[in-house]
Formats: C-alpha cells, sequence, structure tokens
C-alpha cells in the first residue's frame, strides 16, 4: 500500500494512548470512568482514526485531528459504553406481543411482587408451615390447576424448554406422532422436528400438509409409540381443502392404546377472545377439559405474564416430569415466579381485571380511546409548527403478534409523518436511534405510528424526538 506524504503527516498527529491518558487527567468529565473503558474508548477512537486516514476514499483534515475533537469522540464513545444496552423503547408497531420488543409488558402489581422477592430474602423453597425445605414449583401449582382445571401443573423457563422437557420424560427413544400440518416452525430457530430430535423422541409425521384424519394417526401406531402430540399451528393457518383431527379425538384414540395425548398451545390464554370481539383462540380450559394429558404454553404471550413455560395436566406425567434431572437446567428463577404468581390471581376474576394485563387490556383497547390518542399525538406534532412536517391521521390494522392469531387484523388509528427534505427510511432511521427508539413502520412512504402499543404517557417522549430530528436537520 502506497502512503502519501499527507497521510504520513496525519498519522503523525495520531496522540498516543498514555499521551491522551496524561490529557484527560484535566477534564472532570472522566473523573467516574472506569480506567478499562477509558483505555478501550481510546484505542477505538485512534485505531478508528488511523483506519479513516489510510483509507483514501475518506477525506480527513488536521483540524479533525485536534486534541479537543479527539477527545469529543473519546467522550461520546465512552458514553456510549456507560449507558446499558438493554433500553426500553417505545413500540408503534401495533404488534402487542412483539417478539423483538419484549414480547409482553407486566401488570403493575406483578411488577411490585418482583421489586420485593428481588430486594429481600423469600420462601422460595422453604415451607413455611413446615419448617422444612419446599418446592419452588408448589408456588403456582394450586393457582394454575384452579384456573386451568388440571390435576397438575408444573413450570420452566419458558415454553420451549416446557416442550423440549416433557418430550424427553416421555419419548425419549420412542416414537411421537405429529400431524405434516402441525410440524411449527416459530421465529429463533424453535421448530419441533428439531426440539423432538434433540429431546430423543423419534418423529412419526402422519397426514398431508392440508389433511391429517384420524385414521392416519391410528395406522401408525406401534409398539413403541409413546406420545399422541397435537402442536397448536399457532403463527399460521392453513386455509381451503383441510382437515384435521380434534384434540377430543386423539384423547380417544389415545385411551384405545394407552399412549398419552400432549397438545402445545405455543400462545396459550385463558381467556376467550371472541368474546372480545377477537377471533377464537383455543383455551388452555378447553384442551384440559378435553383431556389432554400434557398442555404446555407461554407465560410472556397471551397470557402476559413473564417469560416461563407452564405445564399442566394429569399428575401421573407431571410428577414424572417433576423428578426428571434435566428440569435443573430449565428452572424458572425467582423473579419470573414472584411475576407470574401475581400475574395468574387476575384470571381467577379475569372478566373485571383484563385491563391489569396490559397484553390484554393493548388486545381489547377500545377503538375510541385509541383514535382518541392518535388525535393527541397528531395535534402534539402539527403544533411543532415546523412547514416541513405533514401529519396524517390513518386507518390501520394492529396484529396480537407473539405467534398467535395469525390472521386477526384489529383495527386501529395510526399517525403518519412525512418530513420535506427527509426519506421515510431516514425517518425510521433516525426514530429507531432516538434517545428513547421509537419503532414504527413503514408504508407508502409515510413513517407510521400504531397507537394500540404506544402507552399514554409515552406521547411527550415522541414529539421531543420528532422536535430533536427538525433541530438536528437545521431550518
Ligand atoms: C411460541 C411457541 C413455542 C415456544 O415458546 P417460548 O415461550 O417462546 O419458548 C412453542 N410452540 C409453539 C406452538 C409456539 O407458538
Amino acid at each position: 500500500m502506497n502512503i502519501t506524504e499527507n497521510q504520513q503527516t496525519l498519522l503523525r498527529m495520531l496522540p498516543g494512548v498514555d499521551h491522551i491518558l496524561e490529557m484527560v487527567k484535566a477534564d472532570t468529565f472522566f473523573d467516574n470512568v472506569p480506567k478499562s473503558v477509558l483505555v478501550r474508548s481510546i484505542r477505538s477512537v485512534v485505531e478508528n482514526l488511523r483506519i479513516i486516514i489510510l483509507d483514501n476514499q475518506q477525506n480527513i483534515t488536521e483540524p479533525e485531528l485536534s486534541n479537543s475533537e479527539i477527545l469529543n469522540k473519546i467522550k461520546e464513545s465512552v458514553r456510549k459504553t456507560m449507558t446499558p444496552n438493554l433500553i426500553r423503547i417505545i413500540n408503534a408497531t401495533g404488534v402487542v406481543v412483539h417478539t423483538n420488543l419484549g414480547r409482553s409488558l407486566l401488570a403493575d402489581d406483578a411488577i411490585e411482587n418482583l421489586l420485593t422477592i428481588a430486594g429481600r430474602y423469600s420462601n422460595l423453597e422453604f415451607d413455611l408451615s413446615k419448617g422444612a425445605r419446599g418446592s419452588r414449583y408448589s408456588i403456582v401449582e394450586d393457582i394454575l390447576c384452579e384456573i386451568s382445571g388440571a390435576e397438575s401443573a408444573m413450570v420452566v423457563n419458558n415454553n420451549a424448554g416446557a416442550v423440549f422437557l416433557s418430550l424427553e420424560t416421555i419419548a425419549k427413544g420412542k416414537k411421537v406422532i405429529v400431524s405434516r400440518g402441525e410440524l411449527v416452525e416459530i421465529g429463533g430457530s424453535f421448530r419441533i422436528p428439531d426440539v423432538m430430535a434433540k429431546s430423543g423422541g423419534i418423529l412419526k409425521e402422519v397426514g398431508t400438509t392440508n389433511r391429517t384424519h384420524l385414521k392416519d394417526y391410528e395406522n401408525a401406531i406401534e409398539h413403541d409409540t409413546a406420545l399422541l402430540l397435537k402442536v397448536h399451528t399457532s403463527n399460521y393457518s392453513i386455509v381451503g381443502f383441510t382437515a384435521d383431527v380434534s384434540l377430543e379425538s386423539l384423547v380417544d384414540l389415545g385411551a384405545k392404546y394407552k399412549i398419552p395425548v400432549m397438545e402445545d398451545l405455543g400462545s396459550g390464554t385463558f381467556v376467550d377472545f371472541s368474546k372480545y370481539g377477537l377471533l377464537k383462540e383455543p383455551t388452555v380450559q378447553e384442551s384440559v377439559k378435553a383431556g389432554a394429558d400434557i398442555v404446555t404454553f407461554s407465560g410472556d404471550k397471551l397470557l402476559g405474564g413473564p417469560q416461563a413455560g407452564i405445564i399442566v395436566g394429569k399428575n401421573n406425567i407431571i410428577e414424572k416430569i417433576k423428578k426428571n434431572p434435566i428440569n435443573r437446567a430449565l428452572r424458572i428463577d425467582k423473579l419470573t415466579l414472584a411475576a407470574l404468581e401475581s400475574t395468574l390471581r387476575h384470571y381467577r376474576n379475569i372478566e373485571k381485571e383484563m385491563d391489569a394485563i396490559p397484553t390484554l387490556r393493548l388486545m381489547t383497547l377500545p377503538f375510541d380511546h385509541i383514535e382518541s390518542n392518535a388525535k393527541t399525538l397528531f395535534e402534539m406534532l402539527e403544533n411543532i409548527g415546523d412547514p416541513r412536517l405533514s401529519v396524517s391521521l390513518i386507518d390501520i390494522f394492529s396484529r396480537p403478534g407473539g405467534g398467535s392469531l395469525p390472521l386477526l387484523k384489529i383495527p386501529s388509528k395510526g399517525v403518519g409523518v412525512k418530513v420535506q427534505g427527509i426519506s421515510a427510511n431516514a425517518v425510521e432511521k433516525q426514530m429507531r436511534n432516538n434517545e428513547c427508539p421509537i419503532i414504527g413502520r413503514i408504508e407508502e412512504d409515510l413513517f407510521i405510528m400504531d397507537l394500540r402499543t404506544i402507552l399514554d404517557d409515552e406521547l411527550q417522549l415522541i414529539e421531543n424526538a420528532f422536535k430533536h430530528m427538525l433541530k438536528k436537520a437545521g431550518s
């Protein structure tokens, strides 16, 4: 590589790490910055400048290498390193249970309980009535049985863990019959055939993609069949010429051959959404009532609690699952248990307490409420009074997300923004990089924010973000 004289001059201007370390001593900004962070920031800034100098495509000038400019760059880098990586964001996507954006928000009392348990000792594994060692699973077992109607219950880290643990316990080295139409893949690499393989269960596919009949299951039963598995096709729907076998029929078939039946509900809800003008999603109670031996579902999808995998079902199988040593690796932690217990308690009286669980509240938010917030945000943005900003109110659809109710589109109201001189893509990027990131969507060259998932107290933050963006863009 040929280095020009100019490049050589610039390279020589770059200060050494020790020199900069001396320099920062005079600046109080760095007083409480850990040495490791400081050294890393200095090295990365100097290294970046070196790369820019050597890159013939990029022009850099001497003033940009002044001590004060370099110090500013180091401060910026230190600031970035010192802010947490996991931060709150504003979900303006309208997807209520957004897997990339933290899925469910917890109920207020779940958060309160979690805070108490986090900062204090607790009876996590201590039976207060006996004064002896207890089990952490007993904390939510009774309430899960009460709500679902099941004999026994058990909780683990997440539903993928619940499915894996159940398969490993029941079907290791044996065959599991599943319909071809139910070999689900959900995001983040969870695929039924893969989980099955890892659990040691041997997958026996039956039927076709669109149609599976009871006789397909029956014909596939062999001496080493350990389980009939039904998987809720939570994130897609097969429509048209279709047939699947009801859980009730599978339970009858299982009883005939003495083979247990498991249903992975995925999202899992205790609420019949069709009562609220939404589409019907199978409920946990219905699966239990139909006689499934094991039902698995998530804690943080439509249930609206913390990340957890819930297993309810017949006593004999749940007891085996509880004794599986792998359990320990999938163990639910105390903070999750604290939040889960508080969330579950609302389900005793859920018709009156829908609004306490944010996921349920947002799913069933009255249109008037959304519209009123959309109008407020519209006015706030209009009142910025910047001629480059054109704001509109639009009719859009929100989605439940979380791999549930894939066909459901819930009418909602959005605010669309166009900024003269800034493309919709650039607006989206700036909002995404805002101090409190705002995640929206782009449709037809418009940046759109769905008011269903924007919380009431977040409107001001959005106004501030747009003011900041316009100011940055100059006038
Ligand atoms: C979401 C889902 C899972 C995995 O649940 P996690 O709680 O994300 O681990 C498993 N099965 C189905 C059908 C799902 O929809």
